[in-house]
């Protein structure tokens, strides 16, 4: 085995167990071994009892379970919860993990929603996206995904004991990052959220959002078609073509017959939602929903309507709230679900999408004028 240490966050269970081989192990061991980490919080080999203990040793030579460092911690006065986790690299980079609780603990409405960043910066260049601004520094690995969700389970968990952990009851991959882009690493990455031995999250749950990568839409349909969330933001090519310029390489249609794809054969329970945020004077008006309303047709869709989180420099105002609710109206009234996306942890810059640019702003200021409300 090479000297390289293993951070074991990056291995789904076959990766495991093909580890675990090349020490001479028996592949069961790899169960034992994500039920330790992933059920039972514990990244001390030395604390896993159930292995003998020249394994443990073996382990803790070659292998680690290293969740990033924290940079800094903020809690909204509405329960939103921000982490700034450093992910090494150049110019010390950090990405962000969001947690947004909905509804009592316990209650059957309950959920907390885990949103998580695949990359650092974004390519996709997107006209109203401070990540796309900055653009890409690099893809995060298996083990810089997997370890978000660890680190948040386990800073929410009473004891942590992540089987009692029921804050976080879905991810979605809306943080930084186009995650369809960085396939192969969200892919392991979603295999552990899924494993029963590993987070044990059903696939309703595992949300992947995308600007619209079509042959990855394709390829995570036959991988392990989780939910999905469809960046779409204009009904039609010219306008499509300059908010969210991948659109020039995958137009509506091409993009439109892979959601079909997506979700067809899979039962009238599945649907795709589609994202749209709304940009003032430019997509939001009364002709541009019913646009919108034509373009979906009877695909099974949910719109999201969002609202423009601003950033310096942007060249956008959010909707007016009356526009917002008119836009909403025409989507109802041709039967399309639709929600408006509650702006949520405002007091923390908490927003999905909108996170890197304050924070490499402020990063560059060693992270100057952020609160660390709790250590
Ligand atoms: N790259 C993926 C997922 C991350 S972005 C994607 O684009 O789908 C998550 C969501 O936030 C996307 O729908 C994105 O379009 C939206 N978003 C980005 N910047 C935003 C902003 N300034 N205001 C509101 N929503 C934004
Ligand atoms: Fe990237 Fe998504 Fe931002 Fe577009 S909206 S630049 S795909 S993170």
């Amino acid at each position: 085995m090479s000297a390289e240490v293993i951070n074991l966050f990056g291995h789904d269970r076959a990766g495991l167990r093909a580890a675990l081989a090349e020490m001479g192990e028996k592949p069961f061991r790899a169960d034992q071994l994500m039920q330790w980490i992933y059920r039972h919080g514990v990244d001390d080999f030395g604390a896993m009892t159930n292995l003998s203990l020249s394994l443990r040793d073996k382990l803790a030579e070659h292998c680690t379970v290293a969740a990033p460092e924290v940079l800094a911690h903020q809690e909204s006065t509405d329960g939103t919860r921000k982490w700034v986790l450093a992910v090494g690299g150049e110019g010390e980079q950090a990405v962000e993990t969001v947690f947004i609780p909905e509804g009592s603990r316990g209650s059957e409405r309950y959920r907390g929603t885990l949103c998580i960043s695949s990359q650092v910066g974004c390519a996709m260049d997107c006209s109203f996206c401070s990540t796309g601004k900055q653009g890409l520094s690099r893809n995060l690995t298996a083990a810089e995904i997997v370890a978000q969700l660890w680190f948040a389970a386990h800073a929410l968990s009473g004891n942590g004991d992540l089987k009692d952990q029921r804050a976080i009851t879905n991810v979605v991959f809306m943080g930084m990052g186009e995650p369809l882009a960085n396939y192969a690493a969200v892919l392991t990455a979603i295999r552990v959220f899924l494993d029963d031995f590993g987070f044990g999250l059903s696939k309703r749950r595992v949300t992947v959002s995308t600007s619209g990568l079509v042959p990855f839409m394709d390829r995570l349909r036959g991988d392990c078609d989780t939910a999905m969330a469809v960046s779409l933001h204009a009904a039609d090519d010219a306008l499509r073509n300059e908010l969210v310029p991948i659109n020039r390489k995958y137009p509506l249609d091409e993009l439109m017959a892979a959601c079909r794809r997506y979700t067809a054969d899979r039962g009238r329970k599945t649907h795709i939602v589609y994202e749209y945020v709304m940009l003032d004077g430019v997509n939001d008006a009364d002709s541009q929903a019913r646009d919108l309303a034509k373009l979906l047709g009877d695909l099974p869709a949910k719109v999201n309507l969002i609202p423009f989180n601003p950033f310096p420099g942007a060249p956008y105002e959010r909707s007016a709230p009356a526009r917002v609710d008119a836009f909403q109206e025409q989507l109802r009234r041709r039967n399309i679900v639709t929600t408006v996306r509650r702006t949520r942890g405002d007091d923390i810059d908490a927003a999905c999408g909108q996170l890197v640019g304050r924070v490499t702003s402020r990063q560059r200021n060693r992270l100057g004028g952020i609160p660390v409300v709790r250590a």
